[in-house]
């Protein structure tokens, strides 16, 4: 069939396509322990049911402004002003579904043909394939072994004439780093000097631990909202575990956001206006909620470090916040994604390759799940490697066997 060469050239994206294959085998009756997810088992706020359920049953249910609606909107500016101590205005606002396609529109917006992005290794998913979805090209920078934040100078290294652009994300998906204060503050300059745009991918920012802050690029900037080059990305998936109710957004100068805006109009018109009173009620609602999840984080990642420690060739670096953990699985082989499928296959345990996340050799292990599943897991996950385990483990009734040896 004759189809765009770009279009098939975007890679499936391995973390859907992980959590496909899980579902497929629980409907099956397997009991798959699933450390792939990013999402937690929360419910969604209170006050984000009660907003929608009203706006739905007050049968308004029509096209939005395209940027968002003007309380959501709002909302996000009191956010930004509580979170970076900045005031922004409402023209710097941009709603979209989800801070994949708000990332997505943004490039649209900045990218010509052939610009390149620098992407920190490891890096999300996706960031690689949306840059290349709008003709750019990812460079992407890779800190030295057993490091998850380049150096400024491995940075600078990377920038050339077409450099339009650097994706920073911290609290970082996949390793749970935070980035230092002092790079941070050094990329926000080198930036704003050579007027190369900034993009901060804030979205797991208050999923954080051990009294640990993470630290807003936007709030360093000594430039005002229309002329900065560090733009904001964000959205309740992460922050209220609301991951279904696809609501992202940008804070940037609002000459960028009114040409993303004409992008958004001619794709998807606006957001759902029953998702944006979700966000709403999220944002405007009992933000206890927030801490709520991010103490069962912070709990869930200490049983994880704990199952990790006695894990003989396994080292991993305690995640400052997130949902995951990226231990470095060397020991067993350098192949990440064979190590991940036969995890799956042999332990029924779901783990994402590092390879996917630029940094080969290491899975990344998600603790948004129950304390049960993580122990299980990883309970699992020694079994199947330890070649001086028993041959055959039950769960529940089902019988796992280490064939593979
Ligand atoms: N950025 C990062 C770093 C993420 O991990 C994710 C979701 N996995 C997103 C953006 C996308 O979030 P959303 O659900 O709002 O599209």
């Amino acid at each position: 069939m004759s189809l765009s060469q770009l279009a098939r050239a975007i890679a499936e994206s391995p973390t859907l396509s992980l959590n496909e294959q899980a579902r497929l085998l629980r409907e099956r009756g397997e009991a798959v322990v699933h450390l792939g997810a990013g999402e937690p088992k929360n419910r969604a706020p209170i006050n984000a049911i009660l907003n929608s359920a009203a706006r739905l049953s007050s049968g308004d249910v029509k096209y939005t402004p395209t940027e968002g609606i003007l309380s959501l909107r709002k909302a996000i500016l009191r956010y930004t002003e509580e979170n970076y101590g900045r005031v922004v205005a409402p023209e710097n606002v941009l709603v979209s579904a989800g801070a994949k396609q708000a990332l997505y529109n943004l490039l649209f917006t900045l990218l010509n043909p052939q610009d390149e992005v620098i992407i920190l290794a490891p890096f999300w998913v996706s960031y690689p394939e949306i840059v290349k979805m709008v003709y750019g090209i990812p460079v992407i920078v890779t800190p030295e072994d057993g490091r998850f934040v380049p150096r400024m100078s491995e940075i600078e290294q990377a920038v050339t004439s077409y450099t339009k652009a650097i994706i920073v994300n911290s609290p970082n998906n996949p390793s749970g780093v935070i980035y230092p204060e002092s790079l941070v503050a050094e990329l926000v300059e080198f930036c704003e000097q050579r007027g190369i745009y900034l993009i901060m991918d804030d979205i797991y920012q208050k999923l954080v631990f051990d009294g640990k802050m993470h630290t807003p690029a936007y709030r360093f900037t000594t430039k005002d909202p229309e002329t900065t080059r560090v733009l904001v990305i964000n959205g309740i998936s992460k922050l209220y575990g609301m991951t279904g109710f696809r609501i992202g957004w940008v804070v940037a100068p609002r000459e960028i956001i009114q040409v993303m805006t004409n992008v958004q109009a001619q794709t998807t018109s606006c957001v759902s206006p029953l998702l944006q009173a979700a966000a709403e009620g999220a944002l405007t609602g009992i933000q206890s909620v927030v801490e709520t999840l991010r103490l069962t984080l912070e709990n869930n990642r200490n049983v994880m470090l704990q199952e990790l420690r006695g894990f003989t060739g396994i080292t991993v670096h305690p995640p400052d916040g997130t949902y995951y953990c990226l231990p470095d699985f060397r020991a067993y082989g350098g192949d990440s994604v064979a190590l991940s499928s036969f995890l799956l296959k042999k332990a029924l345990v779901v783990t994402v390759p590092g390879k996917e996340f630029g940094i080969e050799g290491y899975l990344r292990l998600s603790y948004a799940t129950t304390v049960k599943e993580i122990k299980q897991g990883i309970e699992r996950i020694k079994w199947a490697l330890d070649p001086e385990s028993p041959n055959e483990i039950y769960i529940g009734d089902r019988k796992l066997l280490r064939d593979w040896l």
